[in-house]
């Protein structure tokens, strides 16, 4: 036994967040039960998210969590990101996607890989009124992204981009779009490369606007390269690296669609609760029943786990830890979780559970994303089953 003086401070439990995590956390929630809350089933009908929240995310830094002070940014970290997204989709989920393409895939895809030209010029744009998307998939690569057709041909000192994306989230708004194509295809993935877009670039346009299921707010988009003109210097990081440059950004952001469905999952068990303790049946609550109470709690346990996912493998990332299998992990959890939690809250709502007249219906269309983007479930057990396998 090592006497109590000499021992090693103990690690701080997952959960607890240090002064500046829990006061950033409060804000977030805050403005959005009282910002967002209000426009959540009008922007759900509509299928368009309103500019003047877009504009209270810049104003309160969410764009741009970890774009340094010296790029107008507040300089947080990834876990604050984490925890935005998290509050965002306790309130609505198309709010957490949002915030999350911006800051967990694009903003750190400069940060990490922008030259200093390019983050001089984008960063204090994506910190103050720019929305970005990042532009990977295509109608026949999805799973196998790298399978792109999309082409890029250098020609006078520019790309020539030519091609489609699919399902490409906030190119209904953004204003810089993080695109793949590929430079070399004899090179077959050694060819692909990213570029900076910008929406007024000659030759580029936004297509298509998908109506979905849920996140009907989050606009989901085709965009359309004809001939799309880029100046060389928009390349982000080298030509040919854009296969690893989208393989390591992905992996950040499948921590972030976890926080998205941890807050999603969040939301569907406090209405469940809420419910179950004011619905009479047989003269009693119906949070009396056994059955309903271990429903509850199942949901709660599966909930901190997911959160524990995903705030390890944040908090992995911040420290510099490899973080792979944590973040294909919390993703795939996260998402199975928030999927079960919001269908047992629909349950638990009983008839009215369907209607437009509860959140909990459109908790249940938003979760079924969660297992299909940034890669599918199956892709997140492929990512694991390597690391298991060696
Ligand atoms: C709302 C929404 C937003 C999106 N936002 C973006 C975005 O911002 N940027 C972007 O680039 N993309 C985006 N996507 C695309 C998304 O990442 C793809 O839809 C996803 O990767 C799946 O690709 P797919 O749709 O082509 O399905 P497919 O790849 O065709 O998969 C179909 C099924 O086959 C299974 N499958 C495929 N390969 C394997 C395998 N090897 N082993 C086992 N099972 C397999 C899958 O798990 C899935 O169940 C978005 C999609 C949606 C719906």
């Amino acid at each position: 036994m090592q006497a109590t003086e000499n021992r090693e401070p103990a690690a701080r439990p997952l959960t607890t967040l240090s002064e500046d995590e829990k006061l950033f956390q409060s804000t977030v929630r805050k403005f959005a039960r009282d910002e967002i809350r209000p426009y959540v089933r009008e922007m759900d009908e509509a299928g368009v998210f309103r500019k003047e929240i877009l504009q209270r995310f810049f104003a309160l830094g969410l764009m741009g969590v970890e774009i340094p002070e010296e790029y107008g940014g507040p300089g947080g970290t990834f876990f604050q990101a984490i925890l935005a997204v998290e509050e965002l989709s306790a309130v609505d989920p198309s709010a957490g996607v949002i915030v999350d393409v911006q800051n967990s895939i694009c903003n750190s895809a400069l940060l990490r890989w922008g030259s200093a030209a390019q983050k001089e010029h984008y960063l204090p744009r994506l910190a103050e009124n720019t929305v970005a998307s990042y532009a990977l998939s295509e109608a026949g690569s999805g799973s196998d992204a790298f399978a792109m057709a999309a082409r890029a041909e250098e020609a006078g000192g520019e790309f020539r981009l030519n091609g489609r994306k699919l399902w490409i989230t906030n190119a209904a708004e953004a204003g810089l779009f993080v695109l793949f194509a590929n430079a070399n295809p004899a090179a077959g993935y050694k060819g692909i490369t990213a570029f900076l877009v910008e929406r007024d670039f000659p030759g580029f346009r936004v297509g298509k606007k998908e109506d979905k299921l849920g996140l009907r707010a989050s606009s989901t988009c085709e965009l359309i390269l004809d001939d799309c003109r880029v100046p060389r210097e928009n390349v982000l990081g080298e030509i040919g690296q854009g296969y690893k440059i989208a393989m390591e950004t992905l992996n950040e952001g499948r921590i972030a669609i976890g926080a998205q469905m941890v807050g999603l999952g969040r939301a569907a068990l406090e209405h469940a609760t809420a419910y179950a303790k004011q619905r009479k049946q047989f003269g009693k609550a119906i949070a009396e029943f056994q059955g309903v109470q271990f429903d509850l709690a199942r949901m709660a346990t599966e909930i901190e786990a997911a959160r524990l996912l995903v705030y390890n493998a944040a908090r992995l990332r911040d420290a510099s830890l490899p973080f792979l299998k944590e973040a294909a992990m919390a993703k795939y959890y996260g998402s199975e979780v928030a999927e079960r939690a919001a269908s047992k809250a629909v349950e638990i709502h009983g008839g009215v559970g369907v209607t437009k007249d509860y959140p909990v219906e459109k908790l249940y269309r938003d979760a079924k994303i969660g297992r299909i983007y940034e890669g599918t479930s199956n892709i997140q057990l492929l990512t694991i089953a390597k690391k298991l396998l060696g």
